[in-house]
């Protein structure tokens, strides 16, 4: 067992790391107050190779490994102090892009793959409606019909990242009642076809500069070679395989947020004197500061372990789970106590630990709630 990364993923985590310092972080304050994603910075994503980093490199990715989009997204987050725009790229690259990558045909990746790649086009994932979000599959309520050569689509779905500005979305929807959450399919739905359209951009407490909206389909008509997989395989099959990477790579966002608010604070706590000494020598903050430390190796180490089990293609329900409960439960405690460190100034929006202490607060309800991962463990032992 050796806990170390190799030199080459530890080059490309720095580089990573700079690169979101360089074109990110310098304009994430103001994008945040101004609730605007950039396709500018976008455009620097694709050029930079991140928009497709775990995409096969025969249709323009890099073929990077749960490990290494892992650690990028990890060191992303860290450089960018960026939550909302780290999400974006996840919300697009995994829960948008991967299902097509894992489980679709020849056509549909030479199709879409090679444009999301680029960062041309923006995909998302339609699985929340406005009544279910946890029992997405009992209760889902949009239908999807066949009429000759095309599914006739129904329904809603709500807070869906990159919604306002997505180009392609993969959508689940009922195809069979009867077999209830064996009866999803999973669809590749255009912003252009008709029938489809995207509701009021949601204004949010943290995130903000990630775009999320409601999308509504009425009769919205999708060629019936824009199914993924077979009918009724959108949990079985899809959402199985692009679950747990979800679970891992997306939750990476929290550890390097963890990370940058720990050194942040170290230097403050050295820089910033009360009582005529450092903050930092007092026993309170450093018991703040170990018990972060703690907390980040902990969530790292969990969450490595579920990207190795994916690389190394075991099944992670338990360990996924595990490794995004702790992370996104650990780094709302970071951003309290680290903020307590910085005193009135947390609650400032030029200090990002402000920025922070909203955008973790999403960690524990996307992507399933620390309820719903608890119970997924627990059924799982
Ligand atoms: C900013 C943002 C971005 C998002 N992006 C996307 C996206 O891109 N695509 C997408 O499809 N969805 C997206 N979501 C939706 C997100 O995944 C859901 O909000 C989440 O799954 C929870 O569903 P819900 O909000 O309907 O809560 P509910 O399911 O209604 O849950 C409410 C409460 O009940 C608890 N609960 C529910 N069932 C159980 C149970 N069995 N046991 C114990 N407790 C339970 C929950 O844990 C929670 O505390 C996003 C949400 C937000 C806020």
């Amino acid at each position: 067992m050796d806990f170390s990364l190799s030199k080459e993923l530890v080059d490309f985590r720095e580089s990573v790391r700079q690169f979101a310092i360089q074109h990110v972080k310098p304009t994430a304050e103001q994008r945040d107050l101004d609730e605007r994603w950039d396709p500018d910075i976008w455009r620097k994503m694709g050029e930079f190779g991140l928009l497709g980093l775990c995409f096969p490199e025969e249709y323009g990715g890099s073929g990077a490994d749960c490990l290494t989009t892992t650690v990028a997204t990890e060191a992303f987050a860290e450089g960018a102090t960026d939550g909302g725009l780290t999400l974006a790229w996840g919300a697009h690259t995994i829960i948008g892009t991967m299902p097509i990558v894992l489980c679709g045909t020849k056509e549909q990746k030479e199709r879409y793959v090679p444009k999301l790649a680029s960062g041309e086009w923006v995909a998302g994932l339609g699985l929340t409606e406005p009544g279910s979000g946890s029992d997405a599959a009992g209760s889902m309520e949009t239908r999807a019909e066949k009429k000759g050569d095309r599914y006739i689509l129904n329904g809603a779905k709500m807070f869906i990242t990159n919604g306002p500005i997505g180009d392609v979305f993969t959508v689940m929807a009922v195809t069979d009642k009867k077999k209830g959450p064996l009866g999803i399919s999973v669809f590749l739905v255009e912003k252009n076809f008709p029938g489809f359209r995207v509701g009021k951009k949601l204004k949010k407490m943290g995130m903000r500069s990630s775009t999320t909206s409601e999308l509504i389909f009425e009769d919205c008509e999708v060629p019936a070679e824009n199914m993924i997989e077979k009918p009724n395989s959108g949990f079985l099959r899809v959402g199985k395989a692009t679950l747990e990477w979800e679970r891992t790579v997306l939750v990476a966002s929290a550890i390097g947020s963890m990370h940058h608010m720990l050194d942040e604070s170290i230097r403050y706590a050295k820089a910033r004197r009360q009582f005529g000494e450092p903050i930092a020598r007092f026993q309170a903050i450093q018991e703040k500061i170990s018990r972060v430390r703690m907390k980040l190796d902990a969530s790292r180490l969990l969450l490595y372990k579920s990207a190795v089990m994916k690389d190394q293609g075991k099944p992670a329900p338990i360990e996924s789970s595990l490794a995004k409960v702790h992370a996104t439960e650990a780094v709302i405690e970071a951003a309290y106590e680290m903020g307590q460190i910085h005193g009135g100034y947390c609650f400032i929006h030029e200090y990002p630990v402000e920025r922070a202490y909203r955008d973790c607060r999403l960690g524990t309800l996307g992507g399933g709630t620390s309820e719903v991962m608890r119970s997924i463990i627990a059924a799982n032992l």
